[in-house]
């Protein structure tokens, strides 16, 4: 499992864009590639995907987090580039994309082999969680939920190994005990607190990270 991160406030490689957004590609041998939340900005996302030789019409499957502009502003601008990506959206995200196969989420799903939706928690947001040989890893836009209530929904799925994506104001720092990998990204505001608690796991996060699992 590969997971590039596509757009975020931070960068991490030269000649990509930073704004304020998430976007992150999840690829796996045995499906086709998967575009989790579309930033802020149509052709700000286009610009680091050709950073990252990303083809757009690559992208098998969309996934949006929750309906909030940071997450969706790129959605239009993608589905011009690739008339055949199916979508999984959070059923609070009112859209209509009329000739796609859209699943709106509620309850939690398979969305392809090892990869599944903790569903919508909160009325609001969901997540994913990506099966990898080291275990449960965790991506997530703005984590509305809290990231102690995604983590514990997500463990339904196997042991956590780490997460990736946007904290919020998350402070209950104990949550992220069990982890092995902790990607703080996006609109996290305690990002130096976290990193200074988890130094030997916690890691810093920006466009252009790729981390493989
Ligand atoms: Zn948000
Ligand atoms: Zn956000």
């Amino acid at each position: 499992m590969k997971i590039t991160i596509v757009y975020d406030n931070e960068v991490k490689k030269e000649g990509l864009k930073a704004d304020w957004g998430f976007s992150a590609l999840i690829e796996n041998e045995k499906a086709s590639p998967i575009l989790f939340d579309t930033g802020a900005n149509g052709p700000i996302l286009l610009h680091n995907m050709k950073e990252l030789n990303i083809d757009p019409k690559n992208i098998g499957i969309i996934v949006i987090s929750h309906a909030h502009w940071d997450h969706t502003g790129g959605l239009s601008e993608i589905l011009k580039q690739n008339e055949t990506a199916e979508l999984y959206i959070p059923s609070s995200f009112h859209i209509s994309i009329p000739g796609r196969k859209v699943t709106m989420v509620k309850e939690a799903i398979q969305i392809c082999q090892d990869v599944c939706s903790t569903g919508e928690l909160g009325g609001v947001e969901q997540s994913l969680a990506l099966k990898t040989g080291k275990g449960i890893f965790v991506v997530t836009g703005c984590s509305h939920p809290g990231v102690g209530n995604i983590l514990k929904t997500a463990s339904k799925f196997g042991k956590l190994y780490g997460i990736a994506g946007g904290f919020h104001g998350f402070r209950d720092f104990k949550a992220l005990d069990e982890l092995s990998l902790i990607y703080p990204c996006h609109c996290t505001q305690y990002k130096r607190e976290i990193r200074e608690l988890f130094k030997d796991k916690a890691l810093e996060c920006g466009a252009g990270l790729v981390i493989q699992l």
